[in-house]
């Protein structure tokens, strides 16, 4: 097969870590990435000669700190092509940029009886704070179906949506199966049904380009961790227009205009969002992990992780007893399956001990396990420093896995 070698794994000290006395095959990607060198010294050169706090400091250092923490909100708007930087909102991650969305827009919007649409295949941070927003509004959850094949029902949408439905949040990518939703096309026809859209894109901005304007949602989540960046730093983009409307959601210093213990007023979006002293290191490291992609080329990153996926999907299929869950025409680099005979939990154990990292459970995504009626799977999750030996270690370690439950060929 024609899987490009990226040949980036050398900007990633951690991978050489020999784990358990094998050579590390992280497929651990849709949980988190590992960082490259060029993030770790970002974030560590900002602590070593910038560190102040932002936007308080008449002093120089806070003033360069605030310039840098300005400049990472204008890398992530030119990264998923946002119109305005005051539309990216720093958050804790996809998780905080759903709940902001929830408690601010949410509970400002939405009366008793209107419709919230999600998907069978969210992940959990798109599922419960909207139930949480359901409970305090009166407002009802609508979930659209997926097929066995793990793509949406497409018909099944179009007949949920109608005058009720305030909004539709669905992810770009499921963490769970890897199919890529078609948003723009979803986005259209929320809208034309006058609801706002929300898109998490957690499993998709480090796996191919995003252009929020083309796709023309509302809100965009994702989390800076995913993307080869620090934890605890994310972004929402939401559309000026609507971020401008929207009242605070939490409370504290720097989102306020004016104080008094009569009222206060709030400061402009994004600052209105941003209560307390942010990650301002995290903003930082994520706008490197930006240079960092857009230096390798997200296209090429896509083209790659395809390539490998294509390879992986062969490969894991051929073996007897495995069966592979989640089988969607469009499909980033994501394999979830199932190995006769062995819970996923003990695979996970097993491929372990050879240094093969995977996941094993449910994916924070219950709702779409119960769907196909298993308790989890085994995840494969790739990213742009994979190679074709993680794929055949992987292979290898299953196989290992079948001879020691005695399992093999029993498929
Ligand atoms: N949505 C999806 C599709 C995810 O994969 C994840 C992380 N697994 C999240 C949301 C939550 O992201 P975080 O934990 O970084 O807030």
């Amino acid at each position: 097969m024609g899987a490009s070698q990226l040949d980036v794994a050398a900007d990633f000290p951690i991978l050489a870590r020999p784990v358990h006395g094998r050579r590390l095959a992280y497929l651990d990607n849709g949980a988190t990435t590992q960082k490259p060198l060029a993030v770790i010294e970002a974030e560590r050169r900002f602590y070593l000669e910038s560190n102040a706090n932002i936007h308080r400091g008449v002093h120089w250092l806070s003033q360069h700190a605030t310039e840098l923490y300005d400049a990472a909100r204008a890398t992530v708007q030119r990264f998923i092509n946002a119109a305005h930087a005051d539309e990216i909102v720093f958050t804790r991650g996809t998780t905080e940029a759903i709940n902001l969305v929830a408690q601010s827009w949410g509970r400002a919007e939405l009366r008793a009886g209107d419709e919230i649409l999600i998907t069978t295949m969210e992940h959990h941070s798109n599922i419960v704070p909207w139930q949480l927003l359901c409970e305090q509004t009166g407002a009802v959850l609508k979930v659209v179906p997926v097929s066995e094949a793990g793509e949406l029902d497409l018909a099944a949408f179009d007949a949920l949506l109608n005058h009720r439905t305030q909004l539709v949040a669905i992810t770009h990518v499921s963490n769970a199966l890897g199919s890529i939703n078609p948003v723009a096309e979803l986005t259209a026809r929320a809208h034309a049904a006058g609801a706002v859209v929300l898109v998490d894109g957690a499993q998709a901005v480090a796996h191919q380009a995003v252009d929020v304007q083309a796709i023309g949602c509302d809100f965009y989540a994702f989390s800076g961790h995913k993307l080869y960046s620090p934890t605890g730093i994310g972004a929402l983009y939401g559309r000026r227009s609507i971020l401008n409307a929207m009242p605070p959601w939490q409370g504290g210093g720097d989102m306020i205009r004016t104080v008094s213990f009569e009222r206060s007023t709030y400061a402009e979006p994004p600052q209105r969002f941003e209560a307390g002293t942010p990650n301002i290191a995290g903003a930082i490291g994520l706008a490197a992990a930006i240079d960092y992609v857009r230096e390798v080329g997200i296209e090429r990153i896509a083209a790659h992780e395809h390539a490998l996926l294509e390879y992986a999907t062969a490969a894991v299929d051929a073996i007897r007893g495995v069966r592979l869950v989640g089988t969607a025409q469009h499909k980033a680099g994501i394999l979830s399956f199932l190995v006769d005979g062995i819970h996923p939990h003990d695979l996970g154990t097993i491929l372990d001990a050879e240094g093969v990292a995977i996941r094993a459970g449910h994916h924070c995504a219950m709702p779409l396990m119960t769907r196909f009626g298993i308790p989890g799977t085994a995840r494969a999750s790739l990213a742009m420093y994979n190679t074709l030996a993680d794929i055949d270690a992987l292979v290898a370690a299953i196989d290992k896995a079948q001879d020691l439950f005695g399992t093999r060929n029993h498929g």
